[in-house]
């Protein structure tokens, strides 16, 4: 079907997927065809075809379904064991045991199946809020859309760093260059026309007139007619589906994962042992088996998988409330580690609104006040053809509402330069309706400078008074950008005297004035153009020679005050142990100035992008060892920046906004992107986004990083000491009855629904309730954990394992005076000094250094509501009808109080442990 003949009630639906030949068609038939127009549908139009055709994704949003994760729980190898531990106690004919083993399964597969699933739904809305939103044209206004909800017919924009949204025919370019490595796996950029190809089998590639959804705008501008949408474009069609929110396992679970194992070889020797000791003991096979398979299982943290996973996806939700959204799980780890943070200066630092204050024109120096409008004819001539200029050459779009109130969207630097001619009375609209643009080289980071080229002028049409100073009847090209790249094109200057040569006298009195006015720390534009010879004629051949023989107008100083935030912020990395650098495009002295009112140098060096090019490796890890300010540098020095400060074992979190920016935040620890200002490319090779641009955020997402990190690792320690706990009493029970002989009545000091219900209290519940421990008062007042480093690091795996002998001694302990009292008596004492002992370690371990009375006694609400829950649940083991289930008896008041005194006990030496280390820290301190 050729898509002339699509009517528009096809138009919406999947037909219009059949885009083999939109490439044979001029553009202007494209549109036509699909009954839109250069402004776009309109509003009603473009809803009608989405009520038809409907939403168009590409991806299911990867998430796993409930029923999924039950199954994940339920052929866990834990489980798996424990169902057979069930069935063996069926087939012996305990069908208490079997009922019960199998209502313990139940049980832990629900708590696993919640943390998964509370998980799955964070990381899910996490993807979801990830989905990007694309700049079209409705209706002849300037919309964002999200992608999703394009329909053909719809006019997209593109720029450098935008991810195609869907296929497009295009039907402007201005030097688009379009990556489509990962539709064709061809990695050099493609040349956009909007010429028809008029050859039916042809190769995608070779398609140069459209546009394929998935791949990346790497250079230029253009506008694109959409002819697919979802499933329909070639990317669907291939079904390849886009990169988006990864869940990968973290160096920290890699690391779990092998003390989980080992932890699980402990338990198999452990309960090979206990069944040895037990068949000396003459105990019948089937009872061991069973006590065989539970204190292997006793022994396993089967909590620990989930809680990792619960507490990293929580933890990614805790740092979108701060406004840091995680694309891949494992940078809320990493987070916890970061030693530099690399920022960009515009937007991150700095607010980001940007006002011209002051002009330099024909050598003078002009203030200027941001709300005062100042009438065309007061300006002079040089003055009113840079009005044209940052209007003409400048991508930002205009718009004037019922009042005659104007508003601009675009580049915020932009914006400012068309609000300084709106206030002298330039109405942006018509004057580019006027004086369109005939060809431009778009701005480019590396560049720092766009021109666009116009002309000549009809002497008819008013114009007013802008272009007094040149000649109309020619063709010219206007610049602006970055001064020192301007002066290099630049043979002449406008003085009061008119144009005259750039003598080396205008050109260091020019600099001067441009080093004064950034040294203010103003963002300072130099603003340049051409008259072109009348023999100048091919486009091509214009805007090549746009940036050559230039006339300089004057500058444009802007200022972009630093954001208020930023300062407290860099000061809590100070004392965190972690490096702030500025990295910026901008001139050395602006950024200098921003640099100082923030306290992120004093006045140090600023190393500029031209002096790194000097240096060798060495010199430049010298450099980036001790340089906080990086100015006028481009993409590819950040990369070079965050490869040699990996060399020096720093882990780097590096921001970016523009496309080029993308290898920088791949090659970082942590890549952070600009929600509001960055591109698709840099979101998508990012790890972390900033949905506020602000780098306090960074700072804050890395406090939540030190958190979790910290919760994860007392979670490790608490499961492990209740194990070794329970492993000194499995093994230690049985000692005195070997070597006496048959004295005791019993070799096993537990029973497996003992173990298995003890597991589930400590494990599961009060492991639950570790996950959201607020911060330690001082997580930014210490240095970074380093990445590689044992999570047993810095004495933690000391008090594990004097916490757990604690444990478990003084439960043996308790069995010991109580042996006289019969089996299930001294059971119960074992069963009930065991749950009482983790409850007031979970309470004790609540903080690594500080004391209870410090961090507060209720500032942990779910620790508290759990721990009355575990010890609720344990009186009603000792005093309901599920005494007979556990094989337990009701415990005496006295005897209750010897237990609950034993786990104050604990507590208090664990309070006592902690008072020693900090006094003992304080007096190194003071030592050192
Ligand atoms: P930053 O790192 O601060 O974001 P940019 O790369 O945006 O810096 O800008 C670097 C330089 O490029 C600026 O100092 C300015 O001279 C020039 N520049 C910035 N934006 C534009 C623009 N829209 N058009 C022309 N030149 C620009
Ligand atoms: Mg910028």
């Amino acid at each position: 079907m050729s898509p002339s003949t699509i009517d528009q009630d096809t138009v919406a639906g999947s037909e219009a997927g059949k885009s083999h030949d939109w490439h044979r068609m001029s553009a202007a038939a494209a549109v036509e065809a699909l009954h839109s127009s250069s402004a776009g549908l309109p509003t009603e139009e473009a809803a009608r075809r989405l009520a038809v055709g409907g939403t168009s994704e590409l991806i299911d949003n990867g998430s796993t379904h409930p029923l999924r994760i039950v199954w994940q729980q339920l052929s866990a190898v834990m489980v798996l064991i424990l169902v057979g531990a069930s069935l063996l106690s069926l087939a012996l004919g305990k069908y208490l045991e079997a009922g019960a083993i199998a209502a313990i399964v139940v049980l832990f597969t629900l708590l696993g199946f919640f943390q998964e699933y509370r998980a799955e739904r964070a990381i899910a809305a996490l993807r979801q809020m990830s989905v990007p939103v694309v700049k079209a044209r409705r209706a002849g206004r300037r919309v964002e859309v999200p992608a999703a909800q394009l329909v053909p017919g719809d006019i997209v924009l593109l720029d450098a760093g935008t991810v195609v949204p869907a296929d497009l025919r295009l039907i402007e370019v201005a030097m688009l260059r379009i990556e489509e490595a990962t539709l064709t796996g061809e990695s050099e950029p493609v040349d956009k026309h909007t010429d028809p190809i008029d050859r039916p089998e042809i190769a995608l590639g070779d398609r140069r007139c459209l546009a394929f959804s998935g791949t990346q705008v790497s250079a230029g501008r253009g506008v694109g007619l959409v002819v697919a949408t979802g499933m329909d474009t070639e990317l669907g069609r291939i079904a390849t589906l886009l990169q988006n929110v990864q869940s990968e396992a973290t160096p920290l679970q890699v690391r779990l994962d092998r003390v989980g194992k080992q932890l699980a070889l402990v338990g198999v020797a452990v309960a090979a042992l206990v069944v040895a000791i037990g068949a000396l003991g003459g105990e019948p096979a089937s009872d061991l088996a069973l006590t065989a398979i539970s204190v292997a299982v006793a022994v396993i943290p089967e909590g620990l998988p989930a809680v990792v996973t619960f507490t990293l996806a929580i933890g990614a939700q805790r740092m979108l409330r701060r406004n840091a959204l995680i694309r891949k799980l494992p940078a809320v780890e990493t987070l916890g580690s970061v030693t530099v943070i690399c920022s960009d200066k515009t937007g991150t630092l700095t607010q980001n609104r940007m006002t011209v204050t002051a002009l330099h024109v024909e050598g003078e120096r002009t203030r200027v006040e941001p709300d005062v409008t100042v009438d065309l004819d007061r300006w002079t001539s040089s003055q009113r053809l840079l009005l044209a200029a940052i209007t003409l050459c400048n991508d930002s779009e205009a718009e004037r509402d019922a009042e005659g109130t104007w508003s601009f969207s675009g580049d915020p630097t932009e914006t400012a330069l068309i609000q300084l001619a709106v206030n002298a009375g330039v109405d942006p609209r018509s004057l580019r309706a006027l004086v369109p643009r005939i060809g431009e080289n778009p701005f480019d980071s590396g560049r720092k400078r766009m021109s666009t080229v116009h002309g000549p002028i009809d002497p008819t049409l008013a114009t007013g008074s802008l272009f007094d100073a040149i000649d109309r009847s020619r063709r010219f090209a206007l610049s602006k950008g970055a001064i020192d790249g301007l002066v290099a094109g630049a043979d002449r200057i406008r003085t009061p005297r008119g144009v005259v040569p750039l003598s080396d006298d205008l050109r260091s009195s020019l600099l001067a004035a441009n080093d004064e006015m950034a040294a203010a720390g103003l963002r300072v534009l130099g603003v340049a153009y051409r008259v072109f010879p009348e023999s100048e004629a091919v486009e091509a051949t214009l805007v090549a020679q746009a940036e050559a023989s230039l006339t300089i107008l004057g500058l444009v100083g802007i200022i972009d005050p630093p954001r208020g935030e930023v300062r407290e912020a860099v000061a809590v990395c100070r004392s965190a142990g972690i490096r702030p650098v500025m990295i910026t495009g901008d001139h050395p002295l602006t950024a200098m100035a921003i640099a100082e009112q923030l306290g992120i140098a004093g006045d140090e060096l600023v190393l500029t992008g031209l002096d790194l090019d000097r240096l060798s490796d060495t010199e430049f890890d010298v450099a980036t060892s001790e340089v906080s300010v990086f100015a006028r540098v481009s993409p590819e020095h950040k990369l070079r920046i965050v490869g040699s400060l990996q060399r020096q074992h720093q882990v780097v979190a590096m921001t970016g906004d523009g496309v080029n920016d993308a290898p920088a935040l791949k090659q970082a620890d942590i890549g952070v992107a600009m929600g509001i200002t960055g591109t698709d490319v840099t979101k998508e090779a990012a790890d972390m986004v900033l949905r506020d641009d602000n780098f306090a955020t960074i700072v804050a997402a890395v406090e939540e990083g030190r958190v979790i990190y910290d919760n994860l690792r007392r979670f490790v320690s608490f499961a492990v000491a209740g194990n070794l706990g329970k492993i000194i009493v499995m093994l230690g029970w049985p000692i005195p009855y070997l070597l006496v002989g048959n004295e005791f009545d019993a070799a096993v000091a537990l029973l497996p629904l003992q173990l298995l219900w003890l597991n589930l209290m400590t494990d599961g519940l009060l492991g639950l309730s570790m996950g959201v421990e607020p911060a330690e008062r001082r997580v930014m007042e210490r240095s970074p954990h380093r990445p590689g480093a044992s999570i047993w690091a810095d004495g933690l795996g000391r008090q594990t394992l004097w916490i757990g002998a604690a444990i478990g001694v003084a439960s043996l302990g308790v069995g010991f005076l109580y042996r006289e009292t019969g089996q299930i008596e001294w059971q119960t004492m074992i069963f009930t000094t065991l749950a009482f002992l983790q409850v007031f370690q979970a309470i004790g371990t609540r903080s690594r250094t500080e004391s209870l009375r410090t961090i507060g006694f209720t500032t942990n609400r779910l620790m508290l509501a759990v721990a009355s829950l575990v010890i609720g649940l344990q009186l009603a083991a000792l005093y309901t009808p599920l005494n007979d289930f556990l094989d337990l008896d009701p415990l005496a008041a006295i005897d209750l109080a010897v237990c609950l005194i034993l786990g104050l006990a604990l507590l208090a030496g664990i309070e006592a442990h902690k008072h020693l280390a900090r006094t003992s820290r304080a007096r190194a301190g003071r030592a050192g």
